[in-house]
């Protein structure tokens, strides 16, 4: 089957796929509910749908959550995937498979057991450099016990093969203003020490519960320039399907610890070029990140032990070419014309822990 392209010209190029929607954390800006959705994707059920969008041309597969370490299937299902990349007919095939977490799960083992598995990358996520950030930013009391689990998990990825240098393990960071915008400065210091790339995203609007408004937002431009006003920074662009605008620290080398990304999708949207199909831990395929809750397709119909072996990646394909969804450029406009982007009062977006992030 050909690569599949949407109403606006772009390509299917990454599948991220939950695995769960349960977490061990409560980051406030995230929230997730602590309930599994029924009817969970069977092991056979996630590799047909990677398969099928493996075949509409994903390169590139995500595993997420909820805290994907959660699943006990991980392993089994990385290494089951393996077999798909070498045969991938008439595609360019699966370049990477990657996994973002929270690394409180990420011990010794099981980080040797990921990279022994095939997995390629691995980006943990950590909000704040003291205890107290740590425990503010993700919803638990002992914020030092954690901080001290996510940077082992940092050292166990490392040691498990996972190479900073090559960009294999990376960390993220949400960053809400008045509630750890004090931590920037720490957390790029903390990155060029353990010489990874710091991922520094902007507080999104997903989900109901986060209490999100726009002035808990510090915009990826002013979290740059508060950065560049300590170390040196040069531009480096944000590559094309991609989600991060990159940095490279002009002291250092750049593959240690010399790159900073910044994700800016509140303040300057990359709707343009989105090449990411979103799959539920059920099942659910959802096109768009700040797509409205129940909005999404179910796929588990053509995911039953009788279903024709292209019945799936047909019905990717149909939902992929009608796929006109650019929320957050539409939001932006709608904001210059002074208008909300959803109707008052509607349950406007579905949860990120649900939806995978
Ligand atoms: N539990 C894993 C973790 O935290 O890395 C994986 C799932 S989490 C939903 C994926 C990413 O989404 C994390 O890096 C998290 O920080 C980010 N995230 C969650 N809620 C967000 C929000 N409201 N705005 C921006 N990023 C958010
Ligand atoms: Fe859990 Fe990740 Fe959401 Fe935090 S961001 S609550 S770690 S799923």
């Amino acid at each position: 089957m050909a690569s599949a392209t949407d109403q606006l010209n772009r390509p299917l190029g990454v599948l991220r796929l939950s695995l769960t929607a349960r977490c061990n954390l409560a980051c406030p800006y995230c929230l997730p509910d602590g309930v599994e959705p029924p009817g969970l994707l069977t092991l056979a059920q996630r590799l047909a749908v990677i398969e099928a969008a493996v075949t509409l041309g994903a390169h590139s597969l995500r595993l997420t959550g909820g805290e994907p370490l959660l699943h006990g299937g991980l392993e089994e299902l990385i290494a089951a995937v393996q077999a798909l990349r070498a045969r991938a007919p008439g595609s360019p095939g699966l370049r990477e498979i990657a996994l973002t977490s929270n690394g409180t799960l990420l011990s010794p083992e099981r980080a040797r057991a990921l990279r022994g598995a095939g997995l390629d990358r691995i980006t943990l996520s950590l909000d704040g450099t003291t205890g107290a950030a740590v425990a503010r930013m993700a919803g638990v009391g002992n914020g030092d016990a954690l901080l001290a689990k996510v940077l082992a998990a940092i050292e166990h990825a490392r040691a498990a093969g996972f190479d900073p240098g090559r960009g294999a393990l990376k960390l993220n960071a949400v960053i809400q203003r008045g509630a750890n915008d004090d931590q920037l400065l720490p957390l790029a210091a903390l990155a060029r020490e353990r010489g990874l790339e710091l991922r520094l995203i902007e507080f999104m609007d997903v989900g109901n519960r986060n209490g999100w408004r726009p002035e808990a937002v510090l915009s990826a431009a002013a979290m740059v320039e508060r950065i560049r006003a300590r170390w040196p920074l040069e531009p480096l662009g944000r590559s094309a399907h991609g989600t991060a605008s990159r940095w490279r620290y002009s002291d250092r080398e750049p593959d240690g610890g010399g790159v900073l990304a910044v994700v800016a999708s509140v303040s300057a949207p990359f709707c343009g070029d989105c090449n990411r199909l979103r799959v539920t831990a059920d099942g659910i395929a959802y096109t768009c990140l700040f797509a409205a809750p129940g909005s999404g397709l179910d796929l588990r119909p053509w995911l039953q032990p009788d279903s024709p072996a292209d019945a799936v990646s047909r019905v990717i394909a149909g939902l992929w070419s009608r796929r006109s969804d650019r929320w957050s450029e539409e939001r932006q406009e709608a904001w210059a014309h002074g208008t909300p982007p959803a109707p008052a009062g509607a349950p406007a977006h579905a949860e990120m822990a649900y939806l995978g992030g």
